[in-house]
């Protein structure tokens, strides 16, 4: 798959602008703050309807504008399709059209044009706190399976009312009474979560062992570890097994939850270690093993995400080249003989030759 073209009106700091894309490496090049990394957020957006920066769809809104305009041309399935979507200020919902004809949710363009984008702070994911981790996971699962994504909303839509129910219920005990209910339904679709998690890092464990291989030249060996839930012995196991042991879990931790008034239990909390050689790398790890790993990783994900689709995903690669040495440069560049990649920078300086160069002045092509 590849993106052709974009049109952006009142997108962040570009008002109105028509961008052609070579179908190989992009250099998107300029200062800081021009709008580089807004032009990648354009490209994530088109294809998952998810922004990896903004809290608020409202924030992509230029300024001073009522609605935010995001269109492109992408090649895939065989055919030229279009994306749209329409953002809006206030509390207005977004739009969606696919080829045109006007669609519900994100989950309705699955498949269109996936992306995988790698930022500098990526490649300290392993040694960050859980929740990035779990995010890069999340967005790597919620293109891969629509179902996932959709599972996903609802446990964050039922999270935020039961913790919603914890703190009130001190001033209003009788709010207990539906807490209950919503539990019940916590445990089965954290279950749903748990056993796509299992099979997702799974996979992503076996391939980025394989890349990291390549790198360390054979010298370490890669281990991926899913962790969940603690009651929950096998995550593989049958999602009814999975909901006892949420159940099971929420149980033990009833009193704790009211007395803190917070959501202490549940896949929310999930996490994934990675070993190399038998020694963790979040303690142990260097920072070269740190970025070496990390970059692992997201190449595993592009591999998998191709593998399911039969095409390779929309590679973004925002300033993270120039944060690494050039044999790691190397490394990166010479796995992505294929496909489309998006590269920003400030200094082109190597790179150059490599495709299309784009400049990029306060929201402008030079
Ligand atoms: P760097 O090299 O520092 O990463 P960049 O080119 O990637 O820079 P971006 O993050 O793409 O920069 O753009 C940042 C600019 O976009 C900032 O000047 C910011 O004020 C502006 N900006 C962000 N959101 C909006 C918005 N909603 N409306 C107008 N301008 C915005
Ligand atoms: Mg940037």
């Amino acid at each position: 798959m590849r993106l052709c073209d974009i049109t952006l009106r009142d997108f962040r700091n570009y008002e109105c602008q028509q961008i052609a894309f070579d179908p190989g490496v992009n250099l998107i090049v300029g200062d800081n703050a021009q709008g580089k990394t807004n032009l990648l957020e354009a490209i994530c957006y088109l294809g998952s309807g998810k922004s990896f920066r903004a809290q608020k769809t409202g924030e992509m809104v230029r300024f001073g504008a009522d609605f935010a305009d995001i269109e492109g041309s992408v090649f895939s399935q065989e055919r030229l399709q279009t994306l749209r979507w329409v953002l809006f200020s206030g509390s207005r919902p977004r739009q969606l059209w696919k080829n045109g004809v006007k669609k519900k949710t994100a989950a309705d363009i699955s498949g269109v044009m996936s992306t995988v984008l790698f930022c500098p702070e990526d490649l300290m994911v392993l040694k960050s706190g859980a929740s990035a981790r779990r995010r890069l996971g999340d967005h790597a699962l919620c293109q891969l399976r629509p179902n996932y994504d959709a599972a996903l909303t609802e446990y964050n839509r039922i999270l935020e009312i039961k913790s919603k129910i914890l703190k009130d219920h001190f001033e209003n005990p009788a709010v207990l009474e539906i807490l209950p209910e919503y539990n019940t339904r916590l445990c089965q679709v954290g279950a749903l979560l748990i056993s796509y998690r299992a099979r997702f890092y799974e996979g992503l464990g076996k391939e980025a062992a394989r890349y990291h291989q390549q790198f360390s030249g054979g010298a370490e060996e890669f281990v991926l570890d899913y962790k969940t839930v603690s009651t929950v012995a096998d995550p593989f196991a049958p999602v009814d097994t999975l909901v006892a042991a949420l159940q099971e879990h929420l149980e033990s931790h009833y009193r704790a939850e009211l007395e803190t008034a917070q959501c202490l239990t549940g896949p929310h909390k999930d996490d994934f270690s990675v070993s190399l050689s038998g020694i963790d790398l979040k303690a142990y790890g260097s920072q070269g093993q740190t970025r070496t790993a990390a970059i692992s990783l997201k190449l595993a994900q592009r591999e998998l995400m191709k593998r399911e689709s039969g095409e390779e995903p929309v590679l973004l690669l925002d300033d993270v080249l120039s944060e690494l040495d050039p044999g790691r440069q190397d490394f990166v560049l010479n796995q992505i003989v294929s496909g489309q990649v998006f590269i920003t920078c400030c200094e082109p300086g190597r790179f150059t030759k490599l495709g299309k160069t784009i400049e990029i002045e306060k929201g402008n092509v030079k």
